[in-house]
């Protein structure tokens, strides 16, 4: 798809708050520092709509980002950081419950998760409470151009195995930088607004 419109639509923290267009949406989850504005702005063909590195500690909303008046994706507070309160993660983790377990428009969660080490445990839960109410994904392994060809297809079997993906997920190697898997993700996009 080529996005010439790409605009955010709100930061929502509750469900009152959320776009009533009824478009598709895809859903970004990942640790902090993943990847994940660098993916949206990379889908998007934009040098910064999403923020790169946004900083833990301010408000944890949903960010929507309406593209070509066709679809959302919503951007999920990244997970991971270790000085978050514990307050703060319950909260965070009610707001995505929220809206991952009562949102009929999603169409699947795009799960980043970076190439260069083994998911993290809190990969893993993300990925475990995705499937656990049965919601497709797919993963996207960030920083490809980082690892050398020869071990491309070395790493990408110790996300699929440490992630015990599931096979209807497909995993997408990804470079923000040279803009590898950006057609494949887009093809597993389009299949999915259908
Ligand atoms: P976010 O916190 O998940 O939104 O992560 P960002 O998109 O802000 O990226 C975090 C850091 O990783 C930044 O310094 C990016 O430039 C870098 N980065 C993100 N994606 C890639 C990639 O595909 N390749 C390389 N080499 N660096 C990347």
């Amino acid at each position: 798809m080529k996005v010439n419109q790409a605009e955010i639509t709100i930061s929502a923290v509750k469900p009152e708050q959320y776009p009533e267009d009824g478009y598709p949406e895809f859903a970004l989850a990942g640790r902090s520092n993943v990847g994940k504005s660098s993916f949206i702005n990379k889908m998007i063909g934009r040098k910064s709509l999403a923020r790169t590195s946004s900083k833990p500690g301010k408000t944890q909303t949903l960010n929507f980002y309406k593209i070509e008046d066709q679809f959302f994706f919503v951007d999920v507070p990244g997970y991971g950081y270790a000085k978050v309160s514990k307050s703060e993660r319950e909260a965070w983790g009610k707001m995505i419950e929220r809206y991952i377990t009562g949102r009929e428009q999603l169409r699947a969660v795009i799960q980043l998760v970076d190439l260069r080490h083994p998911p993290s445990q809190d990969d893993i839960l993300m990925y475990d409470f995705l499937k656990h109410y049965n919601l497709p994904c797919v993963i996207v392994a960030t920083k490809a151009d980082k690892i050398p060809k020869s071990r491309l297809q070395k790493h990408r079997k110790i996300i699929k195995e440490t992630l015990d993906l599931d096979p209807s997920d497909p995993l997408i190697l990804f470079s923000s930088e040279t803009g590898q898997g950006k057609e494949e993700a887009w093809a597993e996009l389009e299949k999915r607004m259908k």
